[in-house]
């Protein structure tokens, strides 16, 4: 059985992610973050789960590095293995660089980039010892492009990139991989949120709105799902994918082709 946990998964594409892989035969899935509809959702992943793979939750605050070590460590000894390890938990703030509060730039740099490399550091020997391992960070278009009012979470992201790369030059030569999945806009509850807010200010509807928000930047005019993210991230799981290192691949429906 492979051994996955995707670090913040109860909720958008981490979410989308854990059930893409609970789908696969022989997948066992360590879903994580900090939200109280933890036993719900653990139920709602366990619902489309293969019967013999097994899904359990670990509450991990990624700002805590001794709770990380904690998640990689439950997850070595509740399923024997850490084989996937998919760095997704993300936070935003949006504001100008001379604006950007402080407290909320040390926030953003400790989940969306410190705990990649906590989570990672954690994970390598484990892999290291069973031969395997795939390390797969969820980084955004926001890794290889910018956009004003985002200078903490385009930093950070830019820094995912540069860390993928770097870990993937370490582990080269082992049957262990590090990469990074770079979605443009996705539709998550918040984005639908934000479309539906637009929606009704306007009266225009929600697909006018998704295309006039998602078409400024996405020539595609419609976000990827979750579940194309999973999808991604699956390829990036499998023993087949070993040649596949210390890339970034972009999700984002043309985003940054232009
Ligand atoms: P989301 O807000 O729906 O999910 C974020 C998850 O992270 C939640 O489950 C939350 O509980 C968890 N989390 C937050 N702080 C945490 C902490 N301290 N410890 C543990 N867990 C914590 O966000 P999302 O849109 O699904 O984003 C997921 C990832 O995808 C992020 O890294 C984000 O930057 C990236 N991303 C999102 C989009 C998009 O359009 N939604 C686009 C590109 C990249």
């Amino acid at each position: 059985m492979t051994s996955v946990i995707v670090t913040g998964s109860l909720t958008g594409i981490g979410l989308g992610i854990a059930k893409a892989f609970a789908r696969m035969p022989n997948m066992n899935m360590m879903l994580n973050g900090l939200d109280v509809s933890a036993p719900s959702v653990l139920e709602e992943v366990r619902s489309v789960a293969k019967p013999q793979n097994k899904v359990e939750y670990c509450q991990a605050d990624l700002t805590n590095h001794a709770k990380i070590e904690e998640l990689i460590q439950t997850t070595h000894r509740v399923f024997g293995r850490v084989d996937v390890v998919i760095n997704n938990a993300g936070i935003q703030h949006v504001a100008p660089c001379d604006q950007f509060d402080p407290k909320q730039w040390d926030l953003i740099m400790a989940i969306n980039l410190t705990a990649v490399f906590h989570m990672t550091r954690h994970s390598l020997p484990i892999m290291r010892k069973q031969g395997f391992g795939r390390i797969i960070n969820v980084a955004s278009v926001h890794g290889h492009v910018a956009s004003a009012n985002k200078c903490a979470y385009v930093a950070a992201k830019h820094g995912v990139i540069g860390f993928t790369k770097t870990v993937a030059l370490e582990v080269a030569k082992e049957n262990i991989t590090c990469n990074a999945v770079c979605p443009g806009w996705v539709m998550t509850p918040l984005v639908e949120a934000q479309i539906n807010a637009r929606a009704s200010k306007s009266g225009k509807g929600f697909d006018a709105e998704m295309k006039a928000l998602v078409g400024e930047k996405m020539p595609s005019e419609r976000p990827a799902s979750a579940e194309e993210i999973g999808a991604a991230c699956i390829y990036l799981s499998l023993p087949s994918s070993r040649s596949t290192n210390g890339t970034s691949m972009i999700i984002d429906g043309g985003w940054t082709a232009q």
